[in-house]
């Protein structure tokens, strides 16, 4: 178990940055065809504990139902988080967590889903 800490987190060349307040518990890794190319491992929080500390060089990806907004960096192409709503239709931020600039890489561990069936 991991307490909910402020971590800090950025696309590779820094033109996006935020700081997010999240527990490293229930990552998950996708074998969907969007997150497994991508290499996610993804946290979920809700909007209010996501916060961009550097932003404007952001676009986004949108692709079947369009609900979630893939926000990525203009320059650099990483893909910090996206936005979109949980199972219970609240709005909710999905944050890769191989973003996060303050933990060591791979002190995390996911759990595998299965998206691709969904
Ligand atoms: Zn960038």
């Amino acid at each position: 178990m991991t307490d909910v800490q402020t971590h800090t987190g950025s696309c590779h060349c820094g033109a996006v940055a935020y700081e997010v307040d999240m527990s490293l518990d229930g990552l998950i890794e996708c074998n969907c065809s969007h997150c497994y190319r991508k290499g996610f491992v993804l946290g979920f929080v809700q909007p209010d504990a996501f916060r961009l500390t550097a932003e404007g060089a952001e676009t986004e990806y949108r692709f079947g139902s369009h609900k979630i907004g893939h926000r990525f960096c203009q320059t650099c192409g990483v893909q910090t988080h996206a936005r979109g709503e949980g199972p219970d239709g609240r709005p909710m931020v999905a944050v890769n967590v191989r973003t996060l600039t303050d933990i060591e890489p791979f002190s995390w561990t996911a759990t595998r889903v299965d998206g691709r069936s969904f």
